[in-house]
């Protein structure tokens, strides 16, 4: 038992430099300019800057970008990032902190559902973070994503204007292609998307994208013709109708041949 002191003396530094290697092997450098980090739901040239927006009746001041989308829209590392939280709290609620190039973190508040990740988890750009939710202090049912860029300093900085574009609809489907298969072809996550973003799956079924699988199978259903069902009875009714029609026949033909003397 005396030893455990000194194993773990022994353990830690190698944690400790294995996790702080890994910050910087994502570079010294900031990212200067990156995607929406919520997949779908979002016109770029639509959203407009809330951070510093006042907040709890004035008493604080936005420190992110939020965006409203309907909740399951699912949340990509706009990044390559490593996991550095998974949690909950009150206010946050279901969250996720990353590190990023240049010593910054991003935050990502209120989600719904996290992602299968776990903290030292490396994140390429459009890794699945999670969906979207009203989780912690969002006003209930009023679904965004809280995102947040922090510096190496620890000061929250305006993401807007690094966040010039969308993925492609490519990448998006590519993206979405890998969340499925994080949530085993999710049929009832594939009808929520389809419900909520119609368009952009037709719109990639237009260009000839690649689409998820799961989302293929809902989009290529149709049902059945309906096979008119036969009543037994009726069924049965007729048929002695008929063996009576024929028996009549073949009463009037014995006549006929009786009459002509055959
Ligand atoms: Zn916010």
């Amino acid at each position: 038992m005396k030893y455990l002191p000194c194993l773990l003396l022994l353990l830690s530094p190698v944690f400790v430099s294995a996790s702080h290697n890994d910050k910087e092997n994502l570079g010294d450098d900031i990212v200067e300019e990156f995607a929406v980090p919520v997949l779908f739901g979002v016109d770029i040239s639509n959203v407009r800057s809330d951070f510093g927006d006042p907040r709890g009746g004035g008493t604080r001041l936005h420190e992110g970008q939020d965006f409203l989308v309907p909740k399951g829209t699912p949340v990509v590392s706009p990044t390559k990032a490593i996991v550095t939280r998974v949690g909950t709290w009150e206010s946050a609620g279901k969250h996720v902190y990353t590190a990023n190039p240049g010593g910054e973190t991003f935050a990502y508040l209120h989600l719904d559902e996290w992602a299968d990740i776990e903290v030292g988890d490396r994140l390429d750009v459009g890794d699945y973070i999670g969906t979207v939710g009203d989780t912690g202090n969002a006003a209930p049912g009023s679904y965004h994503l809280h995102f947040e860029t922090i510096d190496k300093h620890d000061v929250a900085n305006d993401p807007y204007p690094r966040m010039t574009k969308e993925f492609s609809l490519e990448d998006k489907m590519d993206f979405l292609d890998d969340i499925f298969r994080d949530r085993r072809d999710d049929a009832e996550y594939a009808q929520l998307l389809l419900n909520a973003f119609p368009e952009v799956f037709k719109q990639a079924v237009d260009e000839d994208i690649d689409l998820p699988r799961a989302i293929e199978k809902l989009m290529d259903y149709e049902p059945e013709e309906e096979v008119p069902t036969v009543d037994r009875d009726v069924l049965m009714q007729q048929i002695a109708q008929l063996r009576l029609q024929l028996q009549i026949l073949l009463l009037k033909q014995r006549i006929l041949q009786l009459q002509s003397g055959v």
